[in-house]
């Protein structure tokens, strides 16, 4: 027996002429009738197998003598011809005794359709089917060949198979390529109808692995993070992003939430004598009841709270991967989770963004990239301006509008752009660096804004996106083009 190597399927349409598929229906039929009388053969085969005295003999032999038994079996089999490769001979018979199959086979072919029977019949005899069934007509809709040299092969850029030959539609999908450039064991010709219509496919058999996605490749460059509760802006030599931060996970913690307080509700009502009048939890050591229905809602709970993990998880991990593709060396304020508690209150946990900084330095590094966390405090990005200018922000002041210099820039962004010019030996923003690099960024920068604030839901006060016009424009300007903040977003969205 040949040695077995792993193998992939590659798939690809073929074009065909309704000629083709004249041809190929008529050869389709040819093989269905033949596969059926092979099955007719070995399934009678396989009952005088199963009648035998040898059979009967082998059957008696205790199962934990596997070897003897299996030998006895194979014995049996022998003696009534019932094997892939007596199928084999009567297939190459029946169709050099019909004239119409043998003009419309090759041998290969031929051999493979009795390898599908005995198959077919084996699985049975094994239980591990309970019958075998004949080909109805459209039941049968595919024929292979045995080697990618004879009968049914691809040669390059389609399928040749006796005065067949039938184009395919390649394209530039890696996945397709990479099968094409494998050594193909052999290939199969599959009949699919879509949408009432016949399509006709070559699923080529390819030695080897198939195609893996090549890894995340990253960036060389320096990248400024702003992580805000609902936001983070994201800004890399050429290119910023600013999206909303996990905020897909809000509803869940409103179900986890709900949940909570019906625990809280049947734990009071399960153990009465353990709370003061004033609802709070009596002193001293205490037994604690807990119902069945507590209990489903803690699996209930529990549940979601798991669901809850693993979408942080994605989406904290593409949000790593979408920050490394603009580059390796991060710069970003430390999270102070305790900052962030003080402001939006303790619900906001459960964004976990110190898991996403630990997540992105751990990458980072791995990648080969360098990670700065600076102090807050130190360089107080938020309420900086280009020109030196240093302006308190409320929390709801999404737009850095400079009273001074007139500049304007949604704040996380310009925030994020600063975090690049963080000189990392004393942690403090270079504002002379920042302005050197400002010109050649505004672009990208005022790019972010609009893509980002088509991505958050707007309010009635917030409607606008900056009004970006051509590229001109976005160059040239640093001053305000509209007296109203363009856009704001709705922190307390959140929260709620
Ligand atoms: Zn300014």
């Amino acid at each position: 027996m040949a040695v077995r190597t792993s193998s992939f399927v590659t798939e690809i349409p073929l074009i065909t002429t309704s000629k083709d598929m004249a041809v190929l229906a008529a050869r389709l039929e040819a093989g269905r009738q033949l596969y059926n009388a092979v099955l007719s053969e070995g399934k009678s085969k396989l009952q005088l197998v199963r009648d035998s005295e040898l059979y009967q003999q082998a059957k008696s032999i205790s199962k934990t003598n596997k070897k003897e038994r299996l030998v006895a079996f194979q014995k049996a089999r022998e003696a009534y011809r019932f094997s892939d490769y007596d199928l084999q001979a009567f297939a190459n018979t029946t169709a050099i005794a019909s004239v119409w199959i043998k003009s419309h086979l090759d041998a290969n072919t031929i051999q493979k359709i009795a390898t599908r029977a005995f198959k077919a019949l084996d699985r049975m005899a094994f239980g591990k089917a309970k019958k075998v069934r004949f080909k109805q007509k459209g039941q049968f809709t595919s024929l292979e060949g045995k080697t990618n040299k004879q009968g049914i092969r691809w040669t390059g850029n389609a399928v040749e198979w006796s005065k067949l030959k039938l184009p395919g539609i390649i394209t530039n999908d890696p996945v397709l390529l990479h099968g094409l450039s494998s050594k193909i064991k052999y290939v199969r010709l599959v009949l699919r109808i879509l949408n009432q219509k016949t399509y006709w496919f070559a699923q080529l058999v390819c030695e080897g692995e198939p195609y893996q996605k090549p890894k995340n490749i990253f960036g060389d460059g320096t990248v400024g993070i702003d992580l805000g509760v609902s936001t983070i802006a994201i800004v890399g030599d050429e290119e910023a992003i600013w999206t909303p931060f996990a905020v897909e996970l809000g509803s869940k913690q409103k179900e986890i939430r709900k949940l909570q307080r019906k625990m809280d509700r049947q734990c009071r009502a399960n153990n009465p004598d353990n709370f003061n009048s004033n609802g709070t939890v009596k002193k001293g050591s205490k037994r604690w009841h807990k119902s069945n229905r507590y209990k489903k809602t803690a699996v209930k709970k529990r549940e979601i709270e798991r669901k809850q993990a693993a979408h942080r998880k994605s989406l904290h991990g593409k949000l790593v991967n979408q920050t490394l593709a603009l580059g390796k060396n991060i710069k970003t304020e430390k999270v102070s989770v305790k900052a962030w508690q003080k402001n939006y209150g303790k619900s906001i946990g459960f964004k976990s963004p110190a898991s996403f900084q630990s997540e992105l330095k751990r990458k980072a590094e791995s990648a080969g990239g360098t990670v700065l966390m600076f102090s807050t405090r130190k360089t107080a990005l938020s309420q900086t301006c280009l020109c030196g200018n240093k302006q308190k922000k409320s929390l709801s002041q999404r737009v850095h509008h400079c009273s001074v210099c007139n500049l304007r820039m949604q704040r996380d962004i310009l925030s994020a752009y600063l975090s690049r010019h963080v000189d990392p030996k004393t942690e403090t923003l270079s504002i002379q660096s920042a302005r050197d690099g400002w010109l050649g960024m505004e672009k990208s920068l005022l790019h972010g804004w609009r893509n980002g604030s088509n991505q958050f839901p707007r309010t009635k006060a917030s409607p606008k996106s900056p009004a970006v016009g051509g590229t001109e424009e976005m160059c040239s300007n640093l001053i305000a083009r509209e007296e109203s903040e363009p856009f704001r977003v709705n922190e307390t969205r959140v929260v709620s």
